[in-house]
């Protein structure tokens, strides 16, 4: 495995394996890798001639008074995993490399923001775009990867695709999880050992609304309450949305009748926890965006 860190060397590289015609699968992290980013990686690698893992903690989607600082960082560790999953390149560029001064222009998102995580994370996914967009310019991907646990990453970055015209087809990646059901994550670190047992609720809560669709449950209102007072209820963690949106447009909904999701985000202590179920209107899992 080869571990770039100039943006140059980078797109020398992805320029002679494109010229021999090989097919470059990317997956985008900030590192810390576990078994979520792993699926990714495997995922990318039996699609791919060529796989791309970056990590690159972007400042530019934390907030003033979010984790940044504090992000977890384990670059060993993070080497080990990408070794050990035959991943072609490790790009690890520095904040110097990525922004080696302000930004001139940058992507600001205009719709699928003003609810979830975009109303919480006021210019969180304005930042998120700004630093793919980068990235798919070094690394000119045909297909990128991105989890399903950032339902909300899902469907802005497939309008970033879709709007700014990049050849590149968005694969999204179903939620690996504990056996208890908590969606892994590396800030699932900042939990205490009360709240990592509370924890695996936060899925409960969205599994009980599921199947309240699967009953044929169609008021969005009802089904929302019923997840957060179970939250609420057999947690110490406070809610910061419990939402029932379409998808991917993230709008409001009278009465289920399309492609839904029920999302939430609890804070504990230390750490912010989201979760989501994508479904269709009968309450199955739906993969597509
Ligand atoms: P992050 O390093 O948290 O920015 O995540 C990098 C990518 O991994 C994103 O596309 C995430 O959605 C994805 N990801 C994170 N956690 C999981 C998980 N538990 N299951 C599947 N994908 C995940």
């Amino acid at each position: 495995m080869e571990i770039i860190r100039s943006i140059k060397q980078m797109q020398q590289y992805i320029l002679a394996e494109k010229q021999k015609g090989k097919k470059i699968g990317f997956v985008p992290t900030m590192g810390f890798l576990h078994e979520g980013h792993e699926k990714l990686i495997r995922t990318a690698r039996e699609d791919n001639d060529i796989t791309i893992t970056s990590i690159f903690v972007n400042p530019l989607q934390f907030g003033p008074n979010e984790d940044f600082d504090r992000y977890p960082r384990d670059e060993e560790h993070d080497v080990q995993v990408c070794k050990r999953l035959n991943v072609d390149v490790l790009f690890l560029p520095d904040n110097n490399e990525m922004y080696p001064k302000p930004q001139v222009i940058s992507i600001h998102v205009d719709k699928r923001t003003d609810a979830l995580c975009g109303r919480s994370r006021e210019g969180h996914f304005s930042g998120v775009a700004t630093v793919l967009t980068k990235l798919f310019h070094i690394v000119s991907p045909d297909q990128a990867y991105f989890g399903m646990k950032d339902a909300q990453q899902v469907a802005v970055v497939e309008g970033l695709i879709h709007d700014f015209n990049f050849p590149i087809t968005i694969v999204p990646v179903q939620t690996i999880r504990e056996e208890d059901g908590l969606a892994k994550s590396s800030r699932n670190v900042y939990l205490s050992a009360h709240e990592r047992e509370e924890a695996p609720i936060i899925f409960k809560a969205l599994q009980l609304g599921q199947k309240m669709v699967i009953d044929g449950e169609k008021n969005p209102d009802i089904i929302v309450r019923e997840v957060e007072s179970f939250i609420t209820s057999k947690t110490s963690g406070k809610i910061d949305y419990v939402e029932l949106l379409s998808y991917p447009d993230l709008t409001a909904v009278e009465t289920i009748n399309e492609t839904i999701i029920l999302a939430t985000a609890v804070h504990f202590k230390k750490a912010r926890l989201i979760d989501n179920i994508v479904m269709n209107a009968d309450g199955s899992i739906s993969v597509q965006i």
